[in-house]
């Protein structure tokens, strides 16, 4: 159905966007790249600069229907890549350790299947989204006054998976990522001479207690039911230097829970111990939230229909029994309709997502235009 030539170009183009990663919110290149790959295609209707860079073509059918949204991420990460690859990162301490260069891929094969053959009723929209990484890309396109010109009825997502054989189609009905949302929270005292402590106000002592209270509370999350997690992630003190008693001190959590109101009572019990801590040594404190991911709830009805794809394409399948502890920002598209976010297996001894020497497979493009060719025309052929 593919041809191999065009399975080639693809896989030029995986490289040539592997080679040049961007971080979230920066994926001006990569969005050029891809339009520039796409140029020759006459979609219905082009929309740039979504939330950022992202970008959206939009195929119409021959009568009315459903809008259905197939969605890709673009962005890289702030790691340097391990690698002999021909195509490296040339971005130090930059690179596509994610996949998102082969998710992009795999919607540009699909966005020249869909040129050459429309959809019968309704609407596609293929959607290259910034900022993934950061949980902020899918609501930046969302409050974009733009997104009304695409907002969906149904909305599909793909993710590679290392850990699961090559090709496997990795399912879940309801859950299937985790919400998450870190925390900064900050302690102002004042700094002193290190030789007369006594006349500033050190936060070292709230600092640690409330280390060692986050870890307590970890150990007490980790024996209820619910799947609750706590990830202490960074803590500074002061500066650097031997003459100065500090007068600041900061603690960053992560919370992960499979249900988005659990999420918000766990940081509320975060931020009453780091109350408690600088109410007892009279400091200011001051707390933000960042990167929140809303849980990805998949609807089970379009579970089945990738289902039946992934059996057309001679593909194994793979229920999950339980939902993925990471978190991924399309749980936003929920919000206006059913969605299906799966998994797409990149092997099982592949290196794992963010490690320093993943490289998304090759192999797997085809699959995923084939995955998604076949879910819309099940939708979208009368
Ligand atoms: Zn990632
Ligand atoms: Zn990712």
């Amino acid at each position: 159905m593919i041809a191999n030539k065009e399975i080639e170009k693809l896989i030029q183009l995986r490289h040539n966007l592997h080679a040049n990663p961007e971080l979230s919110g920066q994926e001006n290149q990569t969005a050029k790249q891809l339009i520039n790959f796409l140029k020759t295609l006459k979609p219905d209707q082009i929309i740039q600069g979504l939330g950022g860079n992202g970008f959206a073509l939009v195929f119409r059918g021959k009568t009315k229907g459903k809008r259905i949204l197939f969605r890709a991420d673009m962005d890289a990460l702030p790691i340097q890549e391990k690698s002999e690859l021909s195509y490296s990162s040339k971005n130090a301490g930059v690179a596509h350790l994610c996949g998102h260069d082969g998710h992009s891929t795999i919607l540009a094969g699909f966005a020249r299947l869909l040129n050459e053959k429309r959809p019968e009723k309704g609407e596609v929209v293929l959607l290259f989204q910034p900022a993934e990484e950061t949980g902020q890309g899918a609501l930046q396109v969302i409050n974009d006054p733009k997104f009304e010109r695409i907002k969906p009825d149904i909305a599909f997502a793909l993710h590679n998976l290392p850990g699961f054989e090559q090709h496997t189609v990795v399912l879940r009905e309801q859950t299937f990522a985790a919400a998450s949302v870190g925390i900064k929270i900050r302690f102002t005292g004042r700094t002193a001479h290190a030789s007369q402590p006594e006349t500033g106000l050190s936060p070292a002592t709230a600092l640690a207690r409330l280390m060692l209270q986050l870890e307590q509370l970890k150990k007490q999350w980790e024996a209820e039911k619910d799947f609750k997690l706590l990830t202490i992630t960074h803590a500074k003190l002061g500066k650097e230097a031997f003459g100065t008693a500090p007068g600041e001190a900061f603690c960053w959590i992560t919370i992960r829970s499979f249900k988005d109101e659990t999420l918000d009572d766990m940081q509320q019990q975060c931020l009453e111990l780091a109350k408690i801590n600088a109410e007892e040594n009279q400091l200011e404190i001051h707390s933000s939230s960042h990167e929140p991911f809303a849980a990805t709830v998949n609807d089970p009805q379009l579970t089945k229909i990738v289902e039946k794809a992934a059996i057309q394409n001679h593909l194994q399948t793979h229920y999950l029994a339980i939902p993925f502890k990471w978190s991924e920002d399309f749980g936003q598209f929920g919000s206006f309709g059913p969605i299906a976010l799966f998994g797409l297996g990149s092997g099982k001894n592949h290196p794992a997502l963010h490690n320093p020497d993943f490289d998304f497979p090759d192999e797997l493009i085809p699959t995923g235009i084939k995955l998604f060719d076949s879910i819309c025309r099940e939708i979208t052929d009368l």
